[in-house]
Order: C-alpha cells, then structure tokens, then sequence
C-alpha cells in the first residue's frame, strides 16, 4: 500500500506558527487516513521550532531550491535568521517519507516550508509569489511528488496510477 506524506496542520495537529490546524475536511484524506496510509510531519516543528513561532518567509527569490542551494535565506518577520530550522526539517520530512516509503506527498499550500505553487514573496506584505516552500523543494529533489490540499483529487490519480498492476 502506498503512503502519503501530509503536513500535520492539514490533519488537525495544532502545530502552525500561529498555534492553530489548518484542518481539511476531504471524504479522500478521510479514506486514507482510515487505510493507515497517511504520515503526518510537521517540518518546522520537528526541525527545531517552537509553538506559537513569529512568521516566517523566504527573503531572496527562488523559494525553497534557492534556500537549499544558499542563495536565499528565511527570516522572520522581526528578521532573525531561521534558515537552519527550516533545512533541517525539510531533511527529516525526506527521512520521514522514505522510511514509510511514501512517493507522494499532500503539502499546505503558501507555507515557506510546504508551499507547493506559492510562497509569500519576503517583505511580509501578504503578497504571494510563484514558488515553492523548502520541504516541497527537497522532497521534489529526491523525486517524490507533491501536491497541495487544493489538488487531492490529482493526488488521487496519481496513487491510482502508482498502484495499478502493470500490463
Ligand atoms: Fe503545517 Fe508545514 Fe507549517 Fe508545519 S511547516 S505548520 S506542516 S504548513
């Protein structure tokens, strides 16, 4: 049976910066999570985060690829330098899923760690940018495939795929 990788927000864990879940209410996610194929993972908390955290976002442009490749930074938005943390976690995030052997992944979207499509853009202004978090970076660099909670029924097919008997 394949495994999923979900951020831990998106399942009711009251791990985000501001204390709080972002829940998400899927029949889908409900069938898994009755199959036992979801994992739960919170990367900034297991890389070292505390609950509540000031927000954070990626300064620098490139999201999370340029932060893994140390050409973009994240701070907070006081402007401490939480960099490390996020790398950190987006590491045992990759250790996470391959110990469950999971190739996908259902990431919250916007966030400077799971972001799949957007991140904040750096200057803490509420506007977004066209990019991804560092987990959603690290996990795509070791070929899992991430999808955020706005794209479950992609998420979907592609399990479909991933466990249809080859002709
Ligand atoms: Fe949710 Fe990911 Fe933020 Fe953790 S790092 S609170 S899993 S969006």
């Amino acid at each position: 049976m394949e495994r999923i990788l979900v951020s831990a927000c998106l399942l009711g864990r009251p791990v985000r910066y501001d204390g709080a879940a972002k829940r998400v209410d899927d029949e889908i996610v409900e069938r898994w999570r009755a199959e036992g194929r979801l994992v739960p993972f919170c990367p900034e908390v297991s890389g070292g985060l505390p609950v509540p955290r000031p927000p954070a976002e990626i300064v620098g442009g490139g999201g999370g690829a340029a932060v893994l490749d140390g050409t973009a930074t994240v701070r907070t938005d006081g402007g401490d330098d939480v960099t490390e943390p996020f790398v950190r976690g987006a590491r045992l995030a990759l250790d996470a899923a391959r110990r469950a052997g999971a190739r996908i992944a259902i990431l919250k979207e916007g966030s400077p760690s799971c972001g799949t499509i957007r991140v904040y853009d750096g200057r803490f202004t509420g506007t977004f940018v066209p990019d991804q978090g560092v987990t959603t970076a690290l996990l795509r660099r070791a070929g899992i495939r991430v999808f955020s909670e706005e794209q479950i029924e992609a998420a979907a097919a592609h399990l479909r795929e991933l466990e249809s008997p080859r002709p």
